[in-house]
C-alpha cells in the first residue's frame, strides 16, 4: 500500500472496489450480480455509454459520480483512477459502472491495477459487450456453419489513432470481423476490405443498438462510408463484416442481389 494511505488501512467498512459491466444499452441486460453489487455500493463512478436508470438500483445514500468521457469532457483517467482510490478510502465500496463489459476496450483492467497498488480489495462483475449485443439486436448470428468458423472483435481506433493490423489479419479468413470504435475510419476500412478482394461481402452498422435509438444499416464492406451515409448512423456503432450479415434480412439482401442482377443485365 502506498504510504498516504497507510494510516486508513483498517477503516470499516473497507476501501473496495467493483468494476461492473452495465451492459450494451438497454437496462434490462444488465446481470442480477450487477444489481446486487450497485445495491451495496457506497459510491458509483459511471460512464457516459451508462443508462441512468440504472442507478435507481443504488441505496439514496450512495454518491452518484459522472465520469463520462465524450468529446468535451473532461475526466481524465487519471482523475478516475484517483478518485476511486480517494472515494474508497472516504467511503468504502466504490462500484465502477462501465457500458458492455468493462474487459472490452473498457479500461477495467487498469483501475482494477491502480486500486491494488494503493491496497483497495477488488472485484469484476462481467458485462454482455456490445460487440456481441449489437450484431445480435440486429439479427446478425455472429456464427453459422459453413459461413463463419468464428468472430473476431477488434477496434478501429488504436490508443494512437492508427487502424488495427488486426483487420488485415481477420480479412484473411473467414471470421466474421466486428469493429468498435470505427466510425471515424469507415473510408480506410472499406479501402483495406477492397484490397484484400473482400468489398463485396456483406457488411451492417449497428448504432445505438439495444436501445430505443437503435438504427441499423446494410450493405457491402467496400461502401461502409455510404452504409452509414444514407442510413445517418454515427457514433456509438458497431461495424458487422461478414456474410453472417445475409442473415439478418433475407428480402433486403434477395432485393439487393435482384437490381444489382438487373444492373448487368442492362448494362
Ligand atoms: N466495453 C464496451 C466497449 C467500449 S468501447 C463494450 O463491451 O460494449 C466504445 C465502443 O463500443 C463504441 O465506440 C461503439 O463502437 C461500441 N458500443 C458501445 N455501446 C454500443 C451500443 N449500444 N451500440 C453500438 N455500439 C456500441
Amino acid at each position: 500500500m502506498l504510504q498516504q494511505f497507510e494510516h486508513l488501512k483498517n477503516l470499516e467498512p473497507q476501501p473496495r472496489l467493483t468494476v461492473v459491466g452495465a451492459g450494451p444499452g438497454d437496462p434490462e441486460l444488465i446481470t442480477l450480480k450487477a444489481i446486487k453489487t450497485l445495491e451495496s455500493a457506497n459510491v458509483v463512478l459511471y460512464d457516459a455509454l451508462v443508462d441512468t436508470s440504472l442507478l435507481t438500483y443504488c441505496s439514496e445514500a450512495c454518491e452518484k459520480i459522472y465520469v463520462g468521457k465524450k468529446p468535451g469532457e473532461s475526466h481524465s483517467q487519471d482523475a478516475i483512477n484517483q478518485l476511486i482510490v480517494e472515494k474508497a478510502f472516504a467511503l468504502g465500496h466504490v462500484v465502477r459502472l462501465k457500458g458492455g463489459d468493462p474487459f472490452v476496450f473498457g479500461r477495467g483492467q487498469e483501475e482494477i491495477d491502480f486500486a491494488s497498488q494503493y491496497g483497495l480489495i477488488t472485484g469484476y462483475v462481467p458485462g454482455i459487450s456490445s460487440s456481441i449485443a449489437a450484431p445480435s439486436a440486429a439479427n446478425i448470428p455472429l456464427t453459422v456453419r459453413g459461413v463463419s468458423d468464428g468472430f473476431w472483435v477488434m477496434t478501429g481506433t488504436k490508443s494512437d489513432g492508427s487502424l488495427s493490423s488486426d483487420l488485415q489479419l481477420g480479412l484473411q479468413s473467414n471470421a466474421t470481423l466486428i469493429i468498435l470504435m470505427g466510425m471515424n475510419q469507415l473510408e480506410s476500412i472499406s479501402k483495406i476490405c477492397h484490397a484484400f478482394g473482400k468489398g463485396a461481402v456483406a457488411a451492417a452498422i449497428v448504432h445505438s443498438a439495444t436501445t430505443s435509438q437503435q438504427k441499423v444499416g446494410f450493405g457491402f464492406a467496400g461502401e461502409l462510408d455510404k452504409i452509414a451515409q444514407k442510413n445517418e448512423l454515427s457514433n456509438p456503432a458497431v461495424i458487422v463484416i461478414g456474410e453472417v450479415v445475409r442473415y439478418a434480412d433475407k428480402q433486403w439482401w434477395e432485393n439487393v442481389q435482384k437490381s444489382i442482377q438487373n444492373y448487368d443485365k442492362e448494362n
